[in-house]
């Protein structure tokens, strides 16, 4: 049997892997558009910028590995075409290439402004590890850098570029950062390290347009500033790569949908990694699509199983996780604004906050330079139990105590 796996990212590899490991005998082959092997992309705002070492962090496998697993990597391979009766894909060179099961693991792109101005050459998105290697190319010539998005590749972006020696401000549409993943307070906080560190921050600025300006530069107008710079990098979010299963037939909606174990609406046919939008139990089952490195590390491996006939592995409580100016975020969880935040703090930098719900049970949690604290609280996350707040904010108690 034949798995052909669209998208030779993360969740690509992940999937290659997971099958190779359950099924010694499985055909696997994984195309891809772009010329690497598969890389994770967390380094390309952190180690790839500031030009330090990523460790085991981008490649992750070495060359070798995937001719020893007898997985079949083809590279600079993009898919032009699905044919679901056929079972069959075409790329975009004209081969057509059988399967019994197809995976689209096509991720996503930058999402790029919709603004005047937007199709100048200095305003910059960040996906690619060709992206990340030119703009950190650009940023070595210091110039004044705006970024537009305080979420979390915007700010490691800005925290990188200002490491890096060049003037940065940040521009955010919402009253807050990170607003889609941490509660107002911890934002709060990372307003004042980025703002400790000489980020001009401008919140609640929704950016109107982009004009160049007599000196060569660039002016930003946004809700209250005129901002000028030299190079603006649009952190916006993403948006799923669709097309392909959207000319297949596939449902889809804001992600490819997909039941737990990445099932489309066509049989034979799975979605993994940050492509999919699947019904997650975490959050009773509501349809997800989720923008984060956990997910195109441990989806695909249900997808494998999917594929060959086994029930889905344990439910994980979500997680993700950002670097800047040094310090380490990790959310795990829903840490919903609407919760009540118990903040543990031990000292100015670092942070465990869980947020209960109104039964007084883990819902979320937020540790800053904290990580020791990741496998207690997930643990209570998971197992709902009712928790006392006034108990949990003494940081001099050890969480295992609460477990
Ligand atoms: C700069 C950056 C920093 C990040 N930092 C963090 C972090 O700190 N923490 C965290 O939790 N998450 C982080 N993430 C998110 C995480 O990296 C992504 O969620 C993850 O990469 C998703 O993996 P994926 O394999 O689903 O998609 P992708 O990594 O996008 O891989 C999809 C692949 O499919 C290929 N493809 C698409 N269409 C076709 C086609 N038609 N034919 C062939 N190939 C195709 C693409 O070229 C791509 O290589 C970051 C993301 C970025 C961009």
């Amino acid at each position: 049997m034949r798995t052909v796996i669209i998208g030779a990212g993360q969740a690509g590899r992940r999937c290659a892997e997971a099958l190779r490991e359950l099924d010694a005998a499985a055909g696997i082959l994984l195309l891809g558009e772009e010329a690497h092997p598969p890389y994770d992309r967390p380094p390309l705002s952190k180690a790839v910028l500031l030009g330090t070492d990523p460790g085991n962090g981008l490649f992750v496998r070495a060359a070798e590995f995937y001719a020893e697993r007898r997985i079949d990597l083809r590279l600079g391979t993009r898919v032009a075409a699905i044919h679901p009766a056929a079972r069959a894909v075409e790329t975009a060179a004209g081969e057509r290439i059988g399967w019994d099961h197809l995976v689209l693991a096509t991720g996503a792109r930058a999402r790029r402004l919709r603004i005047p101005g937007a199709e100048d050459p200095r305003v910059l998105t960040l996906r690619t590890l060709e992206d990340a290697e030119g703009l950190k190319a650009r940023l070595a010539a210091r110039p004044r850098l705006a970024v537009v998005g305080g979420g979390l590749i915007g700010l490691e972006v800005a925290a990188s570029a200002r490491q890096l020696g060049c003037a940065v401000s940040v521009l955010e549409a919402a009253d807050r950062l990170m607003a889609r993943c941490v509660p107002p307070a911890i934002g709060a906080r990372y307003a004042a390290l980025h703002r400790g560190h000489g980020v001009d921050l401008h919140l609640s600025c929704a950016l109107r347009a982009i004009e160049p300006t007599p000196d060569g530069g660039l002016l930003l107008i946004g809700d209250g500033a005129r901002i000028a710079a030299d190079l603006v990098v649009a952190g916006i979010g993403g948006v799923p790569e669709t097309a392909l299963a959207e000319a297949a037939g596939i449902a889809v909606q804001d992600g490819i949908l997909t039941d737990a174990q990445g099932r489309t609406s066509i049989p034979g046919i799975f979605a993994a990694g940050e492509v999919a939008r699947f019904p997650h139990p975490f959050w009773g089952g509501r349809a997800m699509r989720l923008e984060a490195w956990q997910v195109a590390q441990t989806q695909p491996a249900a997808v494998a199983r999917a594929i060959l006939g086994m029930d889905a592995p344990p439910d994980e409580v979500p997680w993700h996780w950002t670097d800047q100016f040094g310090w380490n975020l990790q959310v795990l969880g829903d840490p919903d604004p609407s919760l009540t935040l118990v903040q543990r703090a031990e000292g100015e930098h670092r942070l465990t906050a869980i947020a209960l719900d109104a039964a007084g049970r883990a819902r979320g949690a937020v540790l800053i330079n904290n990580g020791r604290d990741a496998t207690p609280c997930r643990r209570l996350i998971a197992g709902g139990k009712v928790l006392d707040a006034a108990a949990l904010a003494d940081a001099g108690t050890p969480l295992r105590s609460f477990l």
